[in-house]
């Protein structure tokens, strides 16, 4: 995106080797759902999430069997890790010490004043960020009295109170969430939130559901948010197994051009001129390019009549024909193949061309 958007305009805050704000990259990441204290469970989760394409990584930290396992999580995996605490600062001081990259907490939440100072000298100490995590559902008392139900102005209120806190121990490592399960109000708190100040915005739609349900609220909520130019890490929060988030937030960045290490399917929504299988082709190179960490298009399309140059932007694709299948690259054919091979054809070329990116 060439316009400078809030996004880019936000203050950079490192994450482990990661940087977050001050860019146009938005960083995926999702939530561990094994008990944290159970570090193999843990981190054989956090490997298959990596795998994905998950590039930051937050634990829940209930208790202290929780923050004591940070140290062997961290060891073991290659992303920075988040660890996310409620209310107590003990928890907080243990996660710090145990080399978290960031931690999740309120400061307005860990109650006296020595206790907020004491998390905040530790952060600073070890260089790394707060997230402030404001939630719709859970405002300030006073907050809600003012404005008698939770409201995007409220929300923004809530996460100036909690900067304040942390500015005026003169730390501005943060980065703030203000999630809402309600769509409308997500976006106009977001938007709000962005007007308010210039920290880096994780965003999410929490409480959005199922795998189904919670993908299209998720990509409607922050699909208008990315657009407005906001945002700059994001977890797909669903009632599933996690690396279905990070499958659904690669998509909602590619779709939006911010994805730049992940290829994409095109495919054609099939019509009576089909001539293969279309759609369980398309499910099986859709698995197939999860993996690849490249920009490229891969098309595949159900007949030749209209098919290749239907996707003339595709670097390779595949369109049905009778008995067989038509190779393409950028909309010209290349070579027929036989049907019973085509889908593997396909893959070869896939990895050809993901191979000459990695090269680049
Ligand atoms: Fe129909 Fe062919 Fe277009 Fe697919 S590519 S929608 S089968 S015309």
């Amino acid at each position: 995106m060439s316009q400078v958007t809030h996004r880019s305009k936000t203050r950079p805050v490192n994450v482990g080797n990661l940087v977050i704000g001050g860019n146009d990259e938005i960083i995926i990441q999702s939530m561990t759902t094994t008990k944290t204290h159970d570090v193999e469970a843990t981190v054989k989760e956090i490997d298959r999430l990596v795998e994905a394409g998950c590039q930051i990584v937050r634990v829940a930290c209930p208790d202290m069997r929780a923050a004591e396992a940070i140290p062997e999580i961290k060891k073991r995996i290659t992303i920075p890790l988040v660890v996310d605490i409620h209310f107590d600062y003990r928890l907080a001081l243990k996660a710090i010490e145990g080399g978290a990259d960031k931690i999740r907490i309120n400061p307005g939440n860990i109650g006296k004043r020595e206790k907020v100072e004491a998390v905040v000298k530790a952060a600073k100490a070890k260089g790394i960020p707060i997230r402030i995590g404001v939630n719709a559902g859970s405002l300030e008392k006073k907050i809600l009295d003012k404005y008698g139900y939770p409201t995007a102005d409220g929300m923004v209120e809530s996460a100036l109170y909690h900067i304040s806190i942390l500015e005026e121990l003169d730390f501005h490592d943060i980065i703030v969430s203000m999630k809402a399960s309600d769509v409308h109000l997500a976006i106009e708190a977001y938007e709000k939130a962005s007007k308010a100040f210039d920290y880096p915005l994780h965003l999410g739609i929490t409480e959005s559901g199922t795998l189904f349900a919670g993908t299209v609220k998720s990509a409607a909520g922050l699909g208008a948010i990315v657009n407005m130019g906001i945002g700059n890490t994001m977890r797909i929060s669903l009632s599933a197994d996690p690396v279905e988030e990070i499958k659904v937030g690669r998509e909602l960045l590619k779709t939006y051009g911010l994805a730049a290490n992940a290829a994409t399917l095109i495919s054609c929504p099939t019509c009576g001129r089909i001539e293969i299988d279309l759609i369980s082709i398309a499910n099986d190179i859709e698995e197939y390019i999860s993996t690849i960490k490249a920009p490229i298009k891969v098309a595949v399309l159900g007949c030749a009549v209209n098919g290749p140059g239907e996707a003339r932007e595709a670097d390779i694709g595949i369109a049905g024909a009778r008995g067989e299948g038509l190779l393409f690259r950028h909309g010209e054919i290349i070579r027929k193949v036989p049907e019973e091979i085509m889908v593997d054809e396909l893959k070869k070329e896939v990895d050809k061309i993901a191979e000459e990116h990695y090269k680049k």
